[in-house]
């Protein structure tokens, strides 16, 4: 089973194949973005936000 969502990015079509989990990060086929699954049903697409590391939020 498959879905088609669109890139959060370049607004291009990506196909997800199989169980998508939350929280999964994939190459967008067209722009190479990396998108984050925020959630499966129904699909939601996030651009994927590396952690850099000069965030220290240490309490
Ligand atoms: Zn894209």
């Amino acid at each position: 089973m498959s879905k088609t969502a669109r890139c959060p990015d370049c607004r291009g079509e990506v196909r997800l194949v199989g169980r998508m989990l939350i929280g999964e990060v994939f190459g967008c086929a067209h722009c190479g973005a990396q998108i984050e699954v925020a959630g499966s049903d129904p699909l939601e697409l996030e651009p994927f936000a590396r952690v850099e590391e000069e965030e220290e939020d240490f309490v």
